[in-house]
């Protein structure tokens, strides 16, 4: 019976999930979902982040906490428009589902921006299953973490479409094995880009965001051009 239950919910959530991903395409919006666990740096990433993309590529950020709005009040000093999700408010869910992030969208002016980042609750383990109406899935493991981190959660690591080894300053001061950590992610997604960053020290950003923006060029490449397929159904 439980299976059951859970199987239904994930079947609301990818039909929530096509229309948000209709909506984000009518508007031009790249939408791009940020995993990783609690404390691995997404804030102080996208802090940054949005440090060296404003005002050239119009971004904002929908955040997703259980509870507490400190993220989006560190996010909002960029002078991005940021809307905080608490979940607390939808059963303290551990995960964004498609449905809360289209509430949050109605909270922004999706015209006025290219970009949309969602920052979705630290978790390894259910953002995995649950399709927001992304275009691009990354998850962010940084080197405090255990090197078996992707080997752990794989489904994790199988759904995204790039990796961020964050937190590469502090490599001289620990015992983490760099090269273990990225053979671990590619036994279970042999061709993900994975992109060694610092959020702290922003080493590495300009390959990794130069790597982001191309996506963000070619989807709207494509919505300029769409295909003349009939979209026959
Ligand atoms: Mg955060
Ligand atoms: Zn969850």
């Amino acid at each position: 019976m439980e299976i059951k239950v859970v199987r239904k919910v994930l079947a609301v959530n990818e039909q929530m999930a096509a229309q948000n991903r209709q909506l984000f395409a009518e508007k031009g919006v790249f939408t791009l979902n940020l995993m990783s666990s609690p404390g691995s740096g997404k804030t102080m990433l996208l802090e940054k982040t949005l440090g060296r993309l404003l005002p050239r590529v119009p971004t904002g950020v929908i955040v997703g906490d259980i509870c507490t709005t400190n993220d989006a009040v560190r996010l909002a000093r960029s002078g991005a428009p940021v809307v905080q999700i608490n979940t607390d408010a939808f059963g303290g869910d551990c995960h964004l589902a498609a449905h809360v992030v289209r509430e949050a969208a109605e909270d922004l002016d999706l015209a006025a921006i290219d970009l949309l980042i969602i920052e979705n609750v630290g978790n390894l383990v259910c953002p995995a299953e649950f399709d927001i109406g992304e275009d691009l899935r990354g998850v962010v493991l940084s080197v405090t973490e255990g090197e078996d981190k992707p080997l752990k959660y794989p489904l994790m690591f199988r759904v995204c479409n790039f990796a961020l080894l964050n937190k590469i300053d502090l490599l001289p001061h620990l015992q983490f094995d760099k090269e273990r950590a990225i053979a671990n992610i590619r036994a279970i997604n042999p061709g993900l880009p994975i992109f060694e960053i610092s959020a702290q020290t922003e080493e590495g950003f300009a390959p990794w965001l130069a790597w982001l923006e191309e996506r963000v060029r070619e989807k709207q490449q494509t919505n300029r051009q769409p295909e003349e397929t009939g979209n026959g159904r």
